[in-house]
């Protein structure tokens, strides 16, 4: 297979957490006099959304939008004994759009079929078709100015706020208030995306991969980012929206003076 790189879609917005936002550390210790439901910050202290959280929800929702949460096209991830506990969606189909964005695994792979039939199948490898993926997500940084001070004021701790939610026990139905912490409605995070251009076997991506990003974008809008968004936290909306174009030849110039290809206040003004 021939990939070579075009150029480079470079999107760059803010996000805005329209309802509080709760994205975990992923762990669930409890920090002495800490609070046991924190979210994750950077090095500083403050909150950011991490690049792989954002990759990881909009490759979910692509995967529903485009037809491919399906037995035969999803592979188990992470299996508990004969359980498949986490499947995600990955094929060899060269057109596929979640694939060809969101990229493939090196390595064999058990469909969800498969697995079910025979937990010990050995699986196969999408190899023939790995692109390198098309995708890259950084690391959204706090807008700290969004954070007022008139939302300060509010606040328990510096950026954040901590809610207590009474969880019941479903066997003894005894409450059981535990504390969250969630970045206010409000805040906003500065974000880059890049979605890469190839041609592929003489084949050209145009903007087919910029058009499926920015529709994984939209999905995300109507949906949620991070935990509790059955409780209402995690909406978020993207804002001041910019999208550069980067020819492969731009590379070699001495200075790159861009100017944004397309601009908008809000998506549905894209
Ligand atoms: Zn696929």
């Amino acid at each position: 297979m021939d990939v070579i790189l075009k150029g480079k879609y470079i999107i760059k917005c803010k996000i805005k957490a329209v309802t509080g936002l709760h994205i975990g550390e992923g762990n669930n210790s409890i920090e002495i006099g800490g609070i046991d439901n924190a979210v994750v910050k950077d090095a500083e202290g403050k909150p950011y959304i991490p690049g792989s959280s954002l990759k990881g929800k909009m490759r979910s929702l692509m995967e529903f939008a485009e037809g491919k949460v399906k037995d035969d096209l999803m592979v188990v991830a992470v299996k508990k004994g004969d359980k498949p506990e986490i499947c995600i969606h990955m094929c060899d189909d060269k057109e596929c759009p979640v694939c060809g964005l969101f990229g493939r695994n090196h390595g064999k792979h058990v469909t969800k079929k498969e697995f079910l039939k025979d937990p010990k199948a050995e699986g196969r490898d999408f190899s023939d078709a790995v692109i390198p993926t098309r995708l890259i997500v950084r690391d959204a940084k706090l807008i700290e100015s969004s954070i007022t001070d008139e939302m300060k004021e509010n606040l328990d701790l510096e950026w954040t706020e901590v809610k207590f939610e009474n969880n019941i026990d479903r066997i003894t139905s005894k409450a059981n208030p535990r504390q969250s912490e969630r970045v206010p409605a409000g805040a906003e995070f500065s974000a880059e995306f890049v979605v890469n251009r190839y041609e592929v076997d003489g084949s050209d991506d145009g903007e087919k991969y910029l058009s499926k990003f920015i529709k994984a974008m939209k999905l995300l809008e109507d949906d949620y980012l991070g935990g509790q968004g059955s409780r209402g936290n995690g909406k978020v909306k993207f804002v001041d929206i910019e999208i550069f174009y980067k020819d492969s030849s731009d590379y070699e110039k001495d200075s790159n003076d861009l100017k944004p290809i397309a601009t908008a206040p809000s998506l549905d003004q894209l």
